[in-house]
């Protein structure tokens, strides 16, 4: 049990909470933890991983979420390796598809996209070139300027853009699909770009899925002197002398000297206590949007297509694509992800898990038609309701203060944009930010 190292604890420590137990939370705890420092974490769920958590699908411990990692992803590599887990990560040259017209195509690769006939060649060539384009991009401030929209239109040209990119802004985004910064949308195709193994997309997976990381993870943090606080929503923070002081959903208070919030931005909106804090913070803070999404997972006897990742565009579907986590780790049953994203005011979010689970099942007849209701073996569907923080143009103009008060922190995945949400990126900002904290915290107890 190497990995259960015991920390030296440091003497006379502040008392620090952490709101959220996901990758950032727990990031934060393990890297306080490192440094001689213990924590109490609240969640509000019955288990730890927020977004990268997982649930029993029969029998089978998978994510509610598909989660898939970039050859980029080093921090969370070397968390793997801090948990001796860095062989369990394995790698796997993917496919990719384009659901257009009611055919599937190959998509992805050069050849794939040259031989794709629905759009012009001229247009084929121009979507290559901006693909290479964004690999060599180094400087993206002049991207947080402009729409992704107006920026992949100047790229592509109309014709491209209309085909290959419309629908997958629209049902991500829909109202703000206009209003995307193009820094975004190039760090998340950089992203993928960047991760190929001679010139082939390569994704990888943890076997055992994040389960495995998370559960050793909190094993190690409880052996370090961790407390972790489940089914404990926090309901109200407040200010009282010079403590920061939580409410949680157990109607208990506690006062700490650092609190840390890794939970979503507009929720942080909800609980700050009117008469510690301005109506304008807690504005800034719900007028942060973040879209749902809704998650469906089939566990079924056979493949839809070959490919790992399927890109839609089909207007009898609002979905943007499928993913099928089997064609990544070669694992049977049979497992797909349809994610649908939608905001909270549009009419479909509002349809019972049972009506998502039967438009899936017709999107998935319409893909593969050789594929029956008879060939499911299990289905669940997961809902999340701060699942995508919308980044617009002049993104960090828009965030609300990290530090809004002493010793107060308030941080979520928006905040290391143009990075898209993710584990790694959530991991690395937590832990970074720790020493940060202690600076400052310590700097204003020597002014004291
Ligand atoms: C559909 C989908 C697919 C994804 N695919 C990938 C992928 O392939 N690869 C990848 O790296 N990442 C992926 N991600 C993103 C990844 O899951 C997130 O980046 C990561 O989980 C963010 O961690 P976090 O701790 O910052 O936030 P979260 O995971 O959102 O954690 C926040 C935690 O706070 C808790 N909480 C909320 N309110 C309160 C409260 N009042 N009191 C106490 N606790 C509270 C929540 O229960 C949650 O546990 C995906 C996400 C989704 C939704």
């Amino acid at each position: 049990m190497k990995y259960l190292k015991k920390y030296n604890q440091k003497k006379n420590q502040p008392t620090i909470a952490i709101i959220g137990g996901g990758p950032m939370g727990l990031g934060i705890s393990y890297q306080l933890a490192k440094y001689g420092y213990k924590s109490v974490i609240y969640e509000a769920d019955d288990r730890l991983g927020g977004m990268a958590a997982s649930f029993d699908f029969s029998g089978l411990k998978i994510e509610r979420y598909y989660h898939f990692h970039c050859l980029s992803d080093k921090p969370f590599f070397k968390l793997l390796e801090e948990l001796n887990l860095e062989k369990k990560i394995k790698w796997k040259k993917t496919k990719m598809g384009f659901f257009y017209e009611n055919n599937l195509y190959d998509w992805g690769s050069p050849i794939s996209v040259l031989k794709f006939n629905q759009i012009s060649i001229i247009s084929r060539l121009r979507y290559l070139f901006h693909a290479l384009r964004c690999i060599s991009i180094k400087n993206w401030n002049h991207l947080d300027k402009v729409n992704a929209t107006f920026w992949l239109k100047k790229w592509l040209g109309k014709e491209a853009f209309n085909i290959l990119w419309s629908k997958l802004l629209e049902y991500k985004f829909y109202k703000f699909k206009d209003d995307i910064s193009a820094a975004w949308i190039w760090s998340r195709i950089r992203r993928l770009g960047l991760s190929r193994k001679n010139f082939r997309e390569t994704l990888g997976f943890l076997d055992g899925g994040s389960y495995k990381w998370i559960s050793k993870l909190e094993k190690k943090l409880l052996y370090s002197g961790v407390k972790i606080n489940f089914c404990t929503a926090v309901k109200n923070i407040s200010l009282v002398n010079n403590s920061i002081k939580l409410l949680s959903s157990n109607n208990i208070s506690n006062e700490f000297d650092i609190v840390i919030s890794t939970i979503p931005l507009p929720i942080v909106g909800q609980i700050l206590d009117e008469k510690s804090f301005t109506l304008k913070l807690k504005r800034n803070y719900l007028d942060q949007i973040s879209i749902p999404c809704i998650c469906v997972i089939f566990k079924t006897k056979k493949k839809i297509t070959n490919n790992f990742w399927t890109n839609i565009n089909d207007e009898r579907f609002l979905i943007p694509g499928i993913i099928e986590f089997s064609n990544l780790t070669n694992k049977k049953p049979h497992i797909t992800y349809v994610p649908f994203y939608m905001p909270k005011d549009l009419k479909e979010y509002s349809d019972s898990d049972e009506m998502f689970i039967s438009k899936s099942i017709e999107c998935l007849m319409a893909i593969n038609k050789n594929f029956e209701k008879k060939d499911i073996i299990d289905v669940y569907c997961s809902r999340y309701e701060f699942a995508q923080p919308i980044s617009k143009v002049n993104h960090f103009q828009n965030l609300p203060p990290i530090n809004p008060v002493k010793n107060l922190w308030t941080i979520d995945t928006s905040i290391y944009y143009p990075e898209d949400r993710g584990i790694s990126e959530s991991i690395d900002y937590g832990r970074k930010l720790v020493k940060k904290i202690l600076e400052s915290f310590e700097k204003d107890a020597i002014k004291k």
